[in-house]
Formats: structure tokens, sequence, C-alpha cells
């Protein structure tokens, strides 16, 4: 589509805005709603329910009823499947309408949330319904006249609380395996970012899944997340999101009725590259779209370079030839390289580290704010040399378009530095040589380890992190694994 029909496209969207409890569109309890804007032009998009503790309540309680009465967690396998796949044609049938939102909603560039993210979020909730009818149960070996089952059954009530970065690929990450194993859920999007989350609700009705299996609550963390995180008849809360408040959520659970806490939380990952990588330019096309891709909103990104002192100075160089396909500029212009940031409030935080962390170290390129047609908040991308290992940049997740490099000398080194932090998330290696690409990346202490190329994403293969970077694994058929439980039945017969 041309940058004019994305235009027309977003001007014509009618913004779903109201909460979807027990398969009605309603507003919340205490007739609150807030105010969408838009970050790449400053402007209110729409009204949009504020749920509260009551209207999470409410959400829970038809969640709970649903689950109850069977009419999904009961349902055969093979039908929910069908419900799934239905559902991720309607989304197909939406895609422009859904990629428009995303980028009015949040900022991010249409180009990439119609060529990459919508379509990346139908394959895998398409993904999931495939497994709903292909989990096997198993059988413990016990001697005759016994039988053990060991089954996977769900949970009950999913809550789930999700980020903006990625608003359909976050709210579809744990909802889908969630779905398809036959639990109901309680959704609660970011408050920067909710209209997809509302639109899959009321495409997931259309698609035939029963009132009060999938809610979704729109509202703030502390208030509508919160009562989430506490309530007594959630099963099991999958939360994404920062790590400050992945531990609020142990609290909440810890507190309250021990309900199973799923965290994929923050990540400052490393990118090694060493000196016998053979194709720098490739490597730094992949090092390039790690750090900017999302004005470097992803959880994932890779925010920390490592680059053997030998070539430094040529990669930067091919860095710098990359910033041109990466200035800010209007999301639903497909000519742009960066959105915007999400919202004002970020874009001043992220700004903070630039001005302040970056204390003593050499800045590149980039640094600064700026607006497309004079509104809006963006950021520069933006490249850090001489970076010390200990410097706040180098540390602390940043989550805007902010790269650190640092030389290292020896492989020993650069595995130390890359390993020093809170966080394991991801980390990539760029390398020719097979010894040290298997070496390297057993060595390194992350969920997600990548090998001439940063950030594959498939729903195929687990997604998580080790240490301060969560806990579960979302995507592949693992990620099942969070929203069932092992129940095993005993059998005595006569033999
Ligand atoms: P955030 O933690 O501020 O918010 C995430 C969600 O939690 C939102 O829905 C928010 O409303 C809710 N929330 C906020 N405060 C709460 C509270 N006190 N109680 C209950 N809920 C609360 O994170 P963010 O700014 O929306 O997203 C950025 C973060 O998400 C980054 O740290 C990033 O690394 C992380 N992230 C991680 C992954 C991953 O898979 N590991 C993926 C995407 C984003």
């Amino acid at each position: 589509m041309t940058t004019r029909n994305w235009h027309e496209t977003a001007r014509s969207l009618t913004l779903p805005t109201q909460a979807v409890i027990g398969g009605r569109r309603v507003e919340a309890r205490s007739g609150k709603s807030f105010t969408s804007i838009n970050p790449a032009t400053g402007e209110a998009l729409a009204e949009v329910t504020e749920g509260g503790a009551v209207d999470i309540d409410l959400a829970v309680a038809s969640a709970r009823a649903s689950f109850e009465s069977g009419s999904w967690s009961r349902r055969p396998p093979a039908q929910r499947k069908t419900v799934m796949l239905r559902l991720a044609e309607l989304m197909r049938a939406e895609m422009a309408a859904l990629s428009a939102m995303e980028s009015l909603d949040m900022g991010k560039l249409v180009r990439d949330a119609s060529g990459n993210d919508v379509p990346a979020a139908i394959n895998i909730l398409q993904w999931h319904a495939e497994e709903a009818d292909k989990v096997y149960d198993e059988m413990a070996p016990l001697p005759e006249g016994n039988i053990g089952m060991i089954r996977r059954v769900p949970l009950g009530v999913v809550g789930a609380v999700v980020p903006w970065n990625f608003p359909l690929n976050m709210a579809v990450w744990k909802c889908a395996p969630a779905l398809a194993a036959g639990n109901s859920v309680v959704l609660k999007p970011a408050e920067q970012s909710p209209f997809t989350a509302i639109r899959l609700a009321e495409l997931a009705l259309e698609a035939g899944l029963p009132e009060g299996v999938l809610n979704v609550v729109p509202g703030f963390g502390e208030t509508a997340g919160q009562a989430l995180g506490r309530h007594m008849d959630v099963d099991c809360l999958a939360f994404t999101g920062s790590t400050a408040v992945g531990k609020l959520f142990l609290r909440y659970a810890g507190e309250t009725n021990m309900k199973q806490v799923w965290l994929e939380c923050g990540g400052k990952s490393p990118v090694i590259v060493f000196p016998d990588c053979q194709d720098l330019e490739a490597a730094a096309d992949q090092v390039a779209s790690g750090i900017f891709y999302n004005q470097g909103q992803v959880c994932s990104a890779s925010s920390r370079l490592f680059v053997h002192e030998s070539i430094e100075k040529a990669f930067l160089d091919l860095l710098l030839k990359r910033i041109p396909g990466y200035l800010p500029g209007d999301p639903l212009d497909t000519r742009s390289g960066l959105g915007a940031m999400v919202d004002a409030n970020h874009a001043r935080n992220v700004m903070r580290f630039i001005e302040e962390g970056g204390k003593g170290a050499t800045l590149v390129t980039g640094g600064k704010t700026t607006s497309v047609n004079g509104k809006g908040s963006f950021i520069e991308p933006t490249i850090f040399a001489d970076v010390r290992p200990d410097a706040t940049i180098a540390r602390d997740e940043i989550f805007g378009p902010v790269l650190s490099v640092i030389r290292f000398r020896e492989e020993d080194e650069a595995i130390r530095m890359a390993n020093d932090s809170i966080y394991g998330l991801a980390a990539s290696i760029f390398t020719d040589d097979l010894s040290r690409a298997h070496r390297v990346s057993s060595r390194l202490n992350a969920g997600v380890v990548a090998v001439n190329v940063v950030d594959p994403v498939s729903p195929a293969v687990p997604f998580g992190g080790f240490k301060q970077s969560g806990s579960g694994r979302d995507l592949s058929r693992h990620a099942i694994e969070k929203y069932t439980a092992l129940k095993t039945t005993w059998v005595r017969y006569r033999t």
C-alpha cells in the first residue's frame, strides 16, 4: 500500500474502545475513561474505557463461569482448533486495519506493522490453534493392574498483562496457547496501546469463541493490572513487561493465592562481532536492525555491541552508513526509517539516559529528540563508542534507539562482559569459526542465543530469558506448559 492509502485507512478506522467482558462490549462500572494519544502527532485518538478492580472482578467471574460451563474447556480440542483458525482468518482479512491501529496507537512504522508484526501475530495464533489437537498425554510405566495417566489439563482462569511495544503480538503470545489448552482468559493490554487487544476479543466472538472465554479490560497497571495480579480466583498470571513490574507480580501472588506467575521481562542483550566474521556488511545490517527496529523498544534489542578492537573502526563506519535508513519520519509513511517513541514520557526517559548515562563515552551519531511536521515524540538513532562496561548506558535497559559500543581483545573477555548483566534474555555472535560459534554460544548466559543473526523469532522456537529477564517460555510447544497443570490419575484393575 502507498503512504496515501495508509493515511486513508487510518482516517477511516473505527477504533475499538470498550472493554469486552462476558461477550459484551461494556464501559467501566465507574464510568471512567482515558484518552489514547497518537505519539507521532500528540493528538487524541479516542476515549478508552478505564477498567478498574470492579471490572477485573466481573471479567474474572465471567472467565470462571465460562471455564466451569465447559463451553470451551471441555470442547473437543479439534473444535477449539477450528474456532481459533477462524479467528486467524478474520484477522487476516483485517490485516490493514490492525496494522494501522498498531501504528497510530504506539507510533510504530506501519511498514513494520503490516510487513512483520501483524502477520507474525496471525501466524503464531495459527500455530497454537494447530497445536490444540496435537498434545498427547502420557502413561506411567507401572506394574500390571495399575494405570497411571499423566495428563495436561487447563489451569482455569489465566490473567495476562502485556506491554505496548508489540501490542497484538504480546496479546497473542499469551492468549493463543492459553486458549488452545482450554483456559479462559482475562487480558489487560498496556494503557498506551489498547486497540488491537480489544479488536482481538471482538473478532474472537465473531469467530465463535464462547462468551466469557476471552475478556479484555483496558486500564492502568496500578489499578486494573494489580487487581488481576492479586485476584484470588485467577489461577495463573502471564506477564510481559519491565523487570520492576514483574517483581510486583511475584509479590501480588505471594500475598494472595500463590497463583502461578510467568514473567517475560527486560533485557540488555549483547551482540559480539569477532574479527573472523567474513561478511561484516551483513553483520552491520543485523546489528543496526537489532537496535533500531521499533525505535529500540524491543525487550531483546541488541543494545550492547562488543566488537573486536581490530575491526572496531571499520565496523562503526559500516553502522554509520546504515543510519540514513533509520531516520525518524511519519509512521504511516512507507519511506520512514524510524517511528515515534511510544509517548512523550518514555521519550524523556530515553533522553535522560542519553544525556546522563553517556558521560565519558563518545557520541558517534544521534543523541537528540526531533519532531516530524513539528509534532510528536521522536528520537534519532544514537550510537555511543568508547563505552565503559560499567556505564549506565551499558547496564540499564534504555528501551530506545541507543547502541553502546564496547571494544574487546580476547574471546574470554567478550564473554565475561556480555554475561555481566542482571538480564539474560538474548545474545548474538557473529563469527565464521564453527568451533567458536558453539563454544561461545554455550557459554553465553541467555535464554536465546543467535549465531550470525540478531533476534530471530519463530512460533516453533521458545522465547524467554534467564536471570531477571524472567521465567517460562513463550512460543513453541513449551508455551502450553505454562497454561496447563500435570494431573495424574491412578486406576487399579483386577488382573
Ligand atoms: P511495564 O512493566 O511498565 O508495563 C507492562 C504492563 O504492566 C502494562 O500492561 C502495565 O499497565 C502493567 N503494569 C504497570 N505497572 C503495574 C503495576 N504496578 N501492577 C500491575 N501491572 C502493572 O512495561 P512497558 O513499559 O509496558 O514495556 C516495556 C518493558 O517490557 C521493557 O522492560 C521490556 O523489556 C519488556 N518486554 C519484555 C518482553 C519479553 O518477552 N521478555 C517483550 C516485550 C517487552
